[in-house]
């Protein structure tokens, strides 16, 4: 995406920080116009609270507004009006993090003097060109001349749901200092090496070939799930992809899934939130995006069409997923529940050719019955400390959910990761045959 220009301005319409390539601009006085849309827009639709003008289309232009009610701050990102929504607010939340993490103290006492924001300038130009880059390599994935050779893709639709976006930076907030150098020295790598998998998985798009085979023999789905095992993937399962769970503005090449699994340690679960758990967490994601880019160089290598979907930062619903390939049932908190892990495992995918996967054909999920074990336990509800968990059901049209995000992100990122409704789940450190059986028992 093309960032023809980018202010920050506050409140009052004082402008902290502009970037306009192409043209030098009356910043004042744009400043206060784009204020003055803002305060018109708020009186318009006073009567409901917290609503803000997001958009505004000027002939071929939009002027995208991201409002940060803290620091009383318009984030204003002007573009081609055909960039997609989700990808402009990617940029300006990042923008809008980076600017609030270096400039907080500043922002507090501000007494009307911007100097302090000039050195923003170096940074905003990085974080684009950074931002810019991966967003050039995902572009590839929505290019229609490119998308033309794959006839059996897969397009998020309507009913499709949107992509929770973690960004990393928003952990440090609540940290203590010595945690944040923690966090540099040990957790950023591995967040860097998830992107740059996430990347990978991307660009290797272009090595997939342009008459993939179709029919794979049994013994080289063997082959295939024995190299899985040797990257660590505990279990597989195969499915068949529908729209409803590509998220939002997202495609998916192939219909056929190969949904993987791996293992989060359960001894290390039972510490969280902590920083090990976020860490240990973090390395299980980095794991699970390299395997899966590997074996979706091993599937073209022999001619098969693959697309690697990462753990983070993935491209689609991977629980509902899990559970039609029979891997498990979604718990009350809304992951998975399997019987090898319980709700211990972090998911990824890949879209393969192959169109005779050994797919998964129950007309019942044997799992099922952990529908009812939630009905009756509820541990994870009670014990939730953002209560982002409800008791009844919001219905969707993948299923259903008992999550509230909004409640829930707050805890997951002022407290490293969160994870307590993992730690408290039954499943966690109790067989599932065992629960299984008692749970019939006292039927
Ligand atoms: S991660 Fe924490 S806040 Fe979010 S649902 Fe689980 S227990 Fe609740
Ligand atoms: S804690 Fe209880 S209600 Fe929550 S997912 Fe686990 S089994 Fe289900």
């Amino acid at each position: 995406m093309k960032v023809e220009e980018f202010w920050i301005i506050n409140w009052d319409g004082l402008p902290l920080f502009k970037y306009s390539p192409t043209r030098s601009l009356r910043i004042e006085l744009i400043g206060g116009f784009l204020s003055a849309i803002q305060s018109f827009a708020k009186t318009v639709i006073e009567d409901e609270r917290g609503q803000y003008l997001n958009t505004l289309t000027i002939g071929d232009h939009s002027y995208n507004f991201l409002t940060d009610e803290v620091y009383k701050l318009y984030f204003i990102l002007k573009t081609s009006k055909k960039v997609k929504e989700k990808i402009i607010n990617l940029y300006l939340q990042r923008f809008q993090d980076m600017f609030i993490e270096e400039f907080r103290k500043d922002l507090v006492a501000f007494d009307g003097d911007i100097t302090p924001f000039e050195s923003f300038d170096k940074q905003f130009v990085k974080t684009y060109d950074r931002l810019a880059s991966l967003d050039t390599i995902k572009s590839a994935v929505t290019n229609e001349a490119i998308l033309s050779k794959y006839k059996d893709r897969v397009l998020s639709n309507e009913y499709s749901p949107k992509q929770a976006v973690i960004q990393p930076i928003k952990f440090l907030k609540t940290m203590n200092t010595k945690d944040k150098i923690k966090f540099f020295t040990r957790i950023l790598p591995k967040a860097a090496s998830s992107i740059l998998n996430v990347r990978t998985s991307f660009k290797t798009l272009q090595n997939n070939p342009d008459t993939p085979d179709k029919i794979a023999s049994e013994e080289f789905i063997k082959e295939l799930e024995e190299y899985a095992y040797s990257l660590g993937i505990g279990k597989f399962g195969y499915t068949k992809l529908t729209p409803n769970l590509v998220y939002k503005d997202s495609t998916i090449l192939y219909p056929n899934i190969i949904v993987l699994m791996l293992e989060m340690d359960k001894d290390i679960i039972q510490t969280c939130p902590s920083f090990e758990a976020f860490k240990m967490i973090m390395n299980t994601y980095k794991l699970l995006n390299k395997a899966a880019n590997k074996l979706a160089d091993f599937l073209r290598e022999h001619n098969f069409g693959a697309q690697a979907g990462p753990a983070l930062g993935g491209v689609g619903n991977y629980v509902v997923l899990a559970r039609n390939a029979g891997l498990g049932w979604t718990g009350s908190h809304g992951l998975l529940i399997s019987p090898e892990y319980g709700p211990r495992q972090r998911l990824a995918i890949l879209a393969t050719s192959i169109e005779n996967l050994p797919i998964n054909n129950d007309e019942v999920n044997p799992h099922s019955w952990i529908n009812d074990f939630c009905n009756k336990c509820g541990e994870c509800i009670r014990e939730c400390p953002g209560n982002a968990i409800y008791d009844d059901p919001i219905i969707k049209h993948t299923g259903y959910t008992h999550i509230d995000n909004s409640k829930c992100f707050p805890q997951f990122y002022n407290h490293y990761g969160c994870t307590v409704c993992i730690k408290k789940c039954f499943f966690s450190d109790e067989e599932y045959d065992y629960l299984k059986q008692k749970f019939f028992e006292k039927k």
